[in-house]
């Protein structure tokens, strides 16, 4: 038997972490029973219910984020000799699915305010080869949406949201996925929500979705065929199509999921409440913003260590993950790495708002179930950093 009560200060606070319960376990067992165990009745509803939140008309589940992404660009018809415009400070895979489809994966630097892409370097990026931009809501956060679309309105080109990290997020009230000709979500455990892996195109064309429908199941036409299915009738395979569908198993838990998304949200935001009143004070950080407007999902609560910061921002991510509190950089400044680097001759002093950010930026823990003592946990840790300074510079 533990005779000691336990040290709630020695519990690991992680970044994320997922949230289940007997709910996500009765909908596979609602699989299991059926037999019928991908594409079928359950990816259906999750399906109508993420259409239904996110108030758009087409939306088809597929394995990942990235996947939605890759089929996007195939969609648009994007190919060798194309451009497409992306943020330099993001996941990698906004910009890869671009390279996927033998296009040119083109940056732009970000503002340091928002994290998300800024709209007149977008412009500046611009040549006659541009065929796309992708709108990466960082950390939740929507792109600058209207300047983008006026953009490519005046240009010609199509809008990809990259949604990963924007489930529930909201634009002047309403929800992103449905301001671009395509959306595409993420349900990696450290998103939103989860399905292990899982990932959601949405859009209001219809010929985009069939397209995606087509490139999700190997090609196939079969929802455009007006015959009816003989036994003796294969599907038409008219260009090369993937295998990317998501399992009803996983769409039960992504439906379970869903159905506790405003919950989450709430929670998240409050947490971030939270951290912006404890937090309000540290002068050598900048607090992320919420412009009017916008409804940020606080995916990531990521601050930024200002250069006059008693100490570096490695040291302050070394004190916290010495006092258990785990912490990432916020994301990567993608043009930096070696991929892109190399194949396109990028300078170290391409993109600096990007660079910037990742050698300045922290992700604090916010989880499903976090508690304001969690919070001021990390908070008083993070004060703690000034008295650790001093006692180096002492033994220094
Ligand atoms: C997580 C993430 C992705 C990739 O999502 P997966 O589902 O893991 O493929 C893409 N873009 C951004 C901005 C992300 O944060």
């Amino acid at each position: 038997m533990a005779s000691q009560a336990t040290d709630l200060s020695q519990i690991p606070l992680p970044i994320t972490r997922p949230s289940f319960n007997h709910e996500e376990i009765q909908a596979v067992q609602q699989v299991f029973d059926s037999g019928w165990v991908t594409q079928g009745p359950m990816t259906a509803a999750f399906e109508k219910a993420f259409a239904e939140r996110h108030q758009v008309s087409h939306t088809l589940a597929t394995t990942s984020c990235t996947a939605a992404l890759h089929m996007s660009v195939l969609a648009l018809g994007i190919g060798p000799g194309d451009e497409v415009i992306v943020p330099s400070f993001t996941w990698v895979t906004s910009a890869h699915c671009a390279e996927y489809a033998g296009a040119k994966a083109v940056f732009c630097d970000i503002d340091p305010a928002t994290f998300n892409m800024n709209p007149d370097a977008v412009a500046a990026a611009v040549t006659p080869r541009t065929k796309a931009i992708v709108a990466v809501h960082l950390f939740g956060l929507a792109a600058d949406l209207y300047a983008l679309k006026h953009i490519a309105q005046r240009h010609g080109l199509a809008i990809i949201e990259d949604a990963a990290c924007a489930v529930g997020s909201t634009y002047f009230g309403k929800p992103v996925g449905s301001f671009g000709d395509l959306g595409c979500f993420s349900f990696h455990p450290r998103k939103v929500i989860t399905t292990g892996e899982g990932g959601m195109v949405t859009s209001e064309n219809k010929d985009l979705a069939d397209r995606v429908a087509a490139l999700r199941n190997h090609g196939s036409n079969r929802l455009k065929s007006p015959l009816a299915p003989k036994p003796h009738q294969m599907g038409a395979f008219e260009f090369l199509g993937f295998n990317l569908r998501l399992s009803d198993i996983q769409a039960a838990v992504g439906l379970a999921q869903m159905k506790k998304l405003d919950g989450l949200l709430e929670h998240r935001w409050a947490c971030a409440l939270g951290y912006n009143q404890l937090l309000k004070d540290v002068e050598w950080l900048r607090l992320p913003a919420e412009p009017e407007g916008y409804r940020h999902t606080y995916q990531s609560y990521v601050v930024w260590v200002k250069p006059d910061a008693t100490l570096p921002r490695n040291h302050i991510m070394e004190h916290l993950a010495a006092h258990g509190i785990q912490t990432r950089p916020g994301t990567m400044a993608v043009h930096l790495t070696p991929y892109y680097r190399d194949k396109y001759a990028i300078a170290a002093d391409a993109f600096p708002w990007s660079k910037a950010a990742e050698e300045s930026t922290i992700t604090l823990p916010i989880f499903p179930g976090m508690q304001e003592r969690d919070l001021e946990r990390v908070a008083g840790a993070l004060r703690g950093v000034e008295q650790s300074a001093r006692t180096l510079r002492k033994a220094g």
